[in-house]
């Protein structure tokens, strides 16, 4: 028998992933969406699906649903988009977590956060575990992100202990996939769209900063694991793909996989930019049985073919 899930931010890049297969999976899905970075288009083709709802709402104002899960995605993920407005954003992690636990609470749902390696900050400590407290400065121009996000998670552990919720906390790393923005500014859709038009690659720094890539297949699968899990599986548990690869060489294998002639070129590296990512995810293979299996150059065939088809359509 299927439940009644309530998919915040479904409109999003790994939202509407997971909405796709949740559908797959035989639930009844509510997917809510503000459409800030979230598109249409992104689930255009779950419309006639007769267990997918849409909703346009704002997680910052109070929410009355029936409800047997809430996974809660909505922020907008990417630098450019959350500086835009670092009050809302702020606003979002904190209200919309309060919101959402308040719903929770009331119709004794299971609720899943999507926190993130930026809890972690510029890390001292590599690969980050769990039990690391990370190195966020509180005031500079990420914080409105990262401490949103720290603060969901202190949320979510307090509504957990004072009045019992069944909470599930993921620290997600930087993921990748079709129907990512090609305007947000993130490295691999940068690559691949300034790739495909032939422009210049932008390499932020020296490129030797190095970032751990995940696939969404593999993410959106770890993301189900955990909500399934026994329920002393709380989390936080990182979720990413171990496999470490400095910016350069995702340019080099970015350029090779697209034939482009593009050439390289350097810019500076944007403030409190970090220089290592790489999560370890022993507790999530020991806990969840998981781990990624989409390896880079598979994952960016896929990618660098889903833009050509938009590019195609004349969408960027
Ligand atoms: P995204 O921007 O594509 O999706 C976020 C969605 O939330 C969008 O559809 C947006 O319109 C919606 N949204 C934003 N503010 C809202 C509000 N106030 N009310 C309702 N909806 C709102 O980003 P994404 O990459 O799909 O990220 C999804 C979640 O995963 C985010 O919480 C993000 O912080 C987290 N995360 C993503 C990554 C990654 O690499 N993609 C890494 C770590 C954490
Ligand atoms: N809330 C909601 N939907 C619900 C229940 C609560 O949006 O079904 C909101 C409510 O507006 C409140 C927040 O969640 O501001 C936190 O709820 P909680 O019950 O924890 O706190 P209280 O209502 O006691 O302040
Ligand atoms: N980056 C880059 N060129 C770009 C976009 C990003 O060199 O066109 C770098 C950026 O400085 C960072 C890394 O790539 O070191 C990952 O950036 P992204 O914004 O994708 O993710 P995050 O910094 O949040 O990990």
């Amino acid at each position: 028998m299927g439940k009644r899930i309530l998919v915040t931010g479904g409109a999003g890049f790994l939202g509407s992933h997971l909405c796709e297969r949740l559908l797959q999976d035989g639930h009844d899905v509510i997917c809510l969406d503000n459409f800030y970075t979230g598109r249409k288009d992104n689930i255009v083709h779950l419309m006639d699906h007769r267990f997918f709802e849409l909703m346009r709402h704002d997680v910052t104002f109070p929410l009355y649903v029936e409800v047997d899960e809430i996974y809660n995605l909505a922020c907008p993920a990417s630098p450019i988009h959350y500086q835009f407005d670092p009050v809302q954003t702020t606003k979002t992690s904190v209200h919309g977590a309060i919101n959402m636990l308040g719903l929770a609470k009331r119709t004794k749902a299971k609720i899943f956060q999507a926190s993130t390696s930026e809890v972690y900050g510029d890390p001292e400590m590599h690969p980050q575990t769990e039990d690391y407290r990370g190195n966020v400065n509180p005031i500079g121009p990420r914080a409105c992100y990262d401490e949103g996000k720290r603060c969901a998670e202190t949320l979510f552990f307090d509504y957990h202990r004072q009045h019992r919720l069944n909470i599930r906390v993921a620290r997600i790393f930087n993921t990748y996939g079709p129907r990512m923005l090609p305007n947000d500014g993130r490295v691999v859709s940068n690559f691949i769209v300034q790739a495909l038009k032939g422009r210049d690659i932008t390499i932020y720094g020296k490129g030797s900063q190095t970032r751990s890539f995940c696939y969404v297949d593999d993410l959106v699968d770890g993301i189900i694991r955990l909500m399934n899990a026994p329920d002393d599986v709380t989390g936080p548990i990182n979720l990413g793909n171990p496999v470490e690869f400095t910016i350069m060489d995702l340019a080099k294998m970015v350029i090779e996989l697209t034939g482009a002639k593009s050439q390289l070129v350097f810019k500076p590296l944007p403030e409190d930019d970090p220089m290592q990512r790489q999560p370890n995810i022993e507790k999530a293979k020991k806990l969840l049985g998981w781990q990624p299996s989409v390896a880079l150059r598979q994952g960016l065939e896929k990618t660098i073919a889903y833009f050509e088809s938009e590019l195609s359509k004349g969408r960027f």
